[in-house]
């Protein structure tokens, strides 16, 4: 229903108009506006009877010819139950307030009546009547709601509509002492087949799912599209094992293959279900548990349901609290990316950068990547995270390219990240989309990513190595490195951790360990990267070493792309750089920066 209820009316004041105009001629200029106005018009007695009938109440008024009005009482014009409406606005007019309403009318159309008091010198005298047919405009209005409130792709509730409803739900729930479930459901590999199949197929397996749920479900359930490939399903007076019932069948139900022109799809889901103790849980806190419960099914190997586990809750409510901040962050554009460059030993010249994610914290400042990029990970946060830093960093690279700078990109990688199919296709995407190629990109990952996914990490990194993509072993040479993982990997570089630069200068061992990695690295084709080098003095000996290329805070901090201002064209003619690596030869000193 439109926000004009029936018979709602509103109310205002109405002052007397002096004219200054011959009264004949006044006369003559109302009559004729009375006759051809647009609107329909009516002058009633005071009785609210219809004195006369002019403009085009003809038309709107359908089946009453103007004669047939004459004498009838304005509240006959509208349907019995909005009688009562009409004879109190019309008491309020004869009053001296200007009354606004609407009514229905023959086939469905709305009427908007305006009242206004009648008065001469004498005092209120009657009431006119102004008659507007806003039928089109109510179901414009109508229409916007539906689509405000409705996805329009599948038909089904959107999330505003799913939340509004699944609040209902939980007072009802409270009130009667029921149960309650929330199934959250997330489509597996739903990415895949919107890039593989193409969007017209992705949009044609989002509509048989929401099918295939209006199907499977009872017609007091409540189904929506929460936005994307997720799903959410209210199901009322249910407790868990009914809801896994439920869930169960409705993943078999997706199992029967979508026919999308050639191809026939393969669907399979991930379903998180949370159930109502609703004395506790407000709606969007139960839609939170769903959707955690959902991401353990997706941990657990995907294609199957889990229920929210209230043993889990203290930490699992805690991360759903990170993830909900994270998002926030995301949303608002508090995320940014700083850039370290990555300094040839043997020029002095930056010929890299590392893209380091930095939060901008509304109340807490700038925040280091150790103060959210496990939680990130954790909540799974971390994916669109990456992306976010892979495109701006891109962009960035592609700007420094214009202006004459080329650089290579380093990004950093989470465990997590290593489990995301797509990762090679989006990593191909942001380059395409900033104009770079694969060879001005080389992924960082850390030694614990590959290790703890080795499996995923070889084939990943295989793919990325096809792609043209470099791989660097982050942090390599700490207490915990294994050899093995060199031989076993793609990999073009290695990056040497800061705790063994740190040692150099101190501990001969260090300084052998160090020398003898370098080689070794050599060895295997691969270009090495001292990181966390913070003295000259580390500088020169890893440069006598044959260290390749060196990053710290000697050389510069990691800094927002508009702060490094020799990466934009090294030191000549600039001012002094942070970048500008003392020769073998100098005694410059370190930069101030750092
Ligand atoms: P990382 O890959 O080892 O990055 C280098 C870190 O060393 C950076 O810390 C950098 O600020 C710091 N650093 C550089 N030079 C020096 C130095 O001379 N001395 C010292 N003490 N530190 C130095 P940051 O920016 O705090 O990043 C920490 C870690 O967070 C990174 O370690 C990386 O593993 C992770 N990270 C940062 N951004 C991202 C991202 O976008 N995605 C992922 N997955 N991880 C990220
Ligand atoms: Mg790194």
């Amino acid at each position: 229903m439109g926000p004009y209820a029936t018979g709602r009316r509103k109310e205002r004041q109405v002052r007397s108009t002096a004219g200054g105009e011959a009264k004949p001629l006044r006369e003559q200029r109302y009559r004729e506006l009375f006759r051809y106005a647009p609107e329909g018009l009516l002058s009633l007695d005071m009785e609210g009877r219809v004195l006369e009938v002019g403009g085009s109440c003809g038309e709107l008024l359908p089946g009453h010819h103007a004669e047939d009005l004459r004498g009838i009482h304005l509240s006959q014009l509208a349907p019995s139950g909005e009688a009562g409406e009409v004879s109190r606005a019309l008491r309020h007019a004869f009053g001296g307030n200007l009354q606004e309403m609407e009514i229905s009318c023959a086939g469905g159309r709305r009427l908007h009546l305006t009242l206004v008091p009648a008065r001469t010198g004498e005092g209120i005298v009657g009431v006119s009547v102004v008659v507007r047919d806003v039928t089109g405009r109510r179901a414009l209005e109508e229409q916007l709601l539906r689509e405000a409130l409705m996805d329009p792709l599948t038909g089904l509730l959107n999330r505003t509509l799913f939340v509004d409803r699944l609040e209902h739900a939980v007072h009802r729930a409270r009130a009667r002492g029921e149960g309650l479930a929330v199934l959250f459901m997330d489509l597996d590999g739903f990415k895949e087949i919107n890039d593989s199949s193409g969007h017209e197929a992705g949009d044609k397996v989002l509509r048989e799912v929401a099918r295939r749920l209006r199907r499977g479900l009872r017609p007091g359930d409540t189904a929506a599209r929460l936005g994307g490939d997720e799903f959410g399903i209210l199901l009322e007076d249910s407790r868990a094992p009914e809801a896994l019932r439920v869930a169960r069948r409705l993943l078999e139900d997706l199992r029967e293959p979508v026919a999308t022109g050639t191809d026939r799809l393969h669907l399979s889901a991930s379903v998180g279900i949370a159930t109502g103790c609703p004395e506790e849980c407000s709606a969007l806190h139960l839609l939170r548990k769903a959707d955690l419960a959902m991401y353990r099914a997706k941990q657990g190997g995907k294609n199957r349901c889990e229920v929210f586990d209230p043993a889990a809750t203290p930490r699992d409510l805690e991360q759903a609290g990170i993830r909900e901040a994270l998002e926030r962050a995301m949303s608002q554009g508090e995320f940014t990316v700083h850039y370290q460059p990555i300094v040839s030993l043997k020029s002095g010249r930056p010929v890299a950068v590392e893209a380091l994610a930095r939060w901008k914290h509304q109340h807490l400042g700038l925040m280091l990547p150790d103060q959210f990029i496990l939680s990130a990970e954790q909540t799974g946060m971390i994916v669109p995270l990456g992306q976010l830093v892979l495109e701006e960093a891109c962009r960035a690279v592609a700007r420094w390219r214009r202006r004459g700078k080329r650089l290579r990109l380093g990004i950093n990688l989470s465990p997590r990240e290593l489990w995301q199919q797509d990762l090679p296709e989006r990593v191909v995407g942001a380059l395409k989309r900033a104009g770079l190629g694969p060879e001005d990109l080389q992924l960082e990952l850390g030694e614990s990513a590959l290790l703890q996914e080795p499996e995923a990490a070889a084939g990943l990194l295989r793919r990325l190595e096809r792609i043209g993509v470099g791989v660097v072993v982050d942090d390599f040479g700490g207490d915990r490195s294994s050899l093995g993982l060199l031989k076993r990997l793609p990999r073009d570089g290695l990056k040497l951790d800061r705790s063994l630069i740190r040692s150099l200068e101190r501990s001969g061992e260090d300084a052998e360990i160090a020398r003898a990695l370098i080689d070794l690295a050599h060895r295997l084709g691969m270009q090495v990267t001292a990181k966390g080098v913070e003295t000259e003095e580390q500088a020169a000996l890893l440069r006598g070493m044959g260290c390749d290329l060196a990053q710290g805070h000697f050389f510069s901090p990691p800094l927002p792309e508009q702060d490094l201002p020799s990466v934009e064209g090294g030191s000549q003619g600039r001012k002094k750089s942070a970048l500008v690596l003392p020769r073998p030869s100098s005694t410059g000193h370190a930069p101030s920066g750092a």
